[in-house]
């Protein structure tokens, strides 16, 4: 069994994009492998956030997962800053990492650009966090999207200099874990490729949001103008919502709308209106376990406790051994 780690950002809610492109591939990764999924509160310190956002952020983020069914049984779901090791590993493994290595992130380089009012020391070192989060755990298997190959590959170049530096082979090269062949990506509803935060509200389907407001974004949503004749081919729009009804909807619903468009009688408010019965129904039993985990501060408290005691057993290990290999020995 490989170990496995990964990181998951405490920003806003999650959309049908997250589920189909991140939470589905954690669902079997829990089944198949040891599991580390941490909610990276501290990471998400660089931007600032007031603390009942970050708070509220790291509550809303705890509950979706565990409604969508991670299972504290089977993984350790844990909070970064619930295991004070990672923070004393980062201050150790900061003093082997270069500046000008640093510098070349390409993560560092965009958010300079994007934020220069707040180029922080943390965004700097980022990297060297996200390492420790790693390699704390001895992880096998990251998975990283495209932006976060540069990152793994840091990770390996900070666990082979510590190795070099220290003559030894303890920590072992993580590797990148890919899930392309599993994972679709989900297009959003205002036609501009995935399904997205960054292209506004409306381009989303979020799972803690009511039925009215899914209703009435799916409504909205971008199509053509229609087919003029039979056998057109679908605008990317039109496709946008064939693709979002492969993931909720009967075969038959679909075969039943893709003959329509074909014999170019389709009406796309019926289309968008089946789209919208089905999403509501894939969404509300989750969104009513998100409430219910929202709302049951004694099962997010075992839930945090747990995954924190699994994830401190493994890091403060990890801490404590990479402490005596630098020569940090008691005296007492
Ligand atoms: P974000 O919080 O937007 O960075 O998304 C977190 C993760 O969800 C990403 O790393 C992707 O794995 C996944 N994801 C987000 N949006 C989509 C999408 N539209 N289709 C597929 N996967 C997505």
């Amino acid at each position: 069994m490989a170990r496995v780690v990964s990181g998951i950002r405490p920003t806003g809610k999650l959309h049908l994009g997250n589920y189909f492109g991140a939470v589905k591939s954690f669902l079997k990764m829990q089944e198949e492998h040891e599991c580390f999924f941490f909610i990276a509160d501290i990471h998400s310190l660089t931007t600032h956030p007031t603390p009942s956002d970050l708070h509220q952020n790291v509550l809303q983020v705890m509950a979706e997962h565990l409604a969508m069914g991670i299972d504290i049984e089977k993984c350790s779901l844990f909070i970064q800053s619930d295991v004070p090791a990672i923070s004393e590993l980062y201050t150790y493994l900061n003093m082997n990492a270069y500046i000008g290595e640093l510098e070349r992130s390409v993560t560092y380089k965009e958010k300079k650009a994007t934020q220069p009012k707040n180029i922080n020391a943390g965004l700097l070192t980022y990297p060297v966090l996200m390492a420790v989060d790693i390699l704390a755990h001895h992880a096998d298997l990251v998975p990283v999207g495209k932006d976060q190959q540069q990152h793994l590959e840091m990770t390996r170049t900070f666990a082979n200099r510590f190795n070099h530096m220290y003559g030894t082979d303890y920590f072992k090269e993580p590797q990148a874990y890919s899930n392309t062949g599993e994972l679709v990506k989900v297009p959003g509803l205002t036609g501009q490729g995935k399904m997205s935060k960054s292209s506004g509200d409306a381009d989303t389907i979020v799972f803690d949001e009511d039925e009215a407001a899914i209703r009435k974004k799916i409504m909205r949503a971008k199509t053509d103008t229609g087919p003029t004749e039979p056998n057109m081919e679908k605008s990317e729009e039109l496709q946008n919502l064939f693709d979002i009804m492969a993931l909720v909807s009967d075969y038959s619903t679909i075969a039943h709308f893709d003959d329509l468009h074909q014999k170019a009688t389709i009406r796309y408010g019926d289309l968008k209106k089946q789209l919208a019965d089905d999403v509501v129904s894939f969404v509300a039993p989750i969104r009513e376990r998100i409430t219910h985990y929202k709302n049951d501060a004694a099962a997010l408290a075992h839930a945090a406790k747990i995954g924190a005691e699994k994830a401190n057993e493994s890091a403060y290990k990890t801490m404590k051994e990479v402490k005596e290999i630098m020569g940090f020995r008691k005296f007492y």
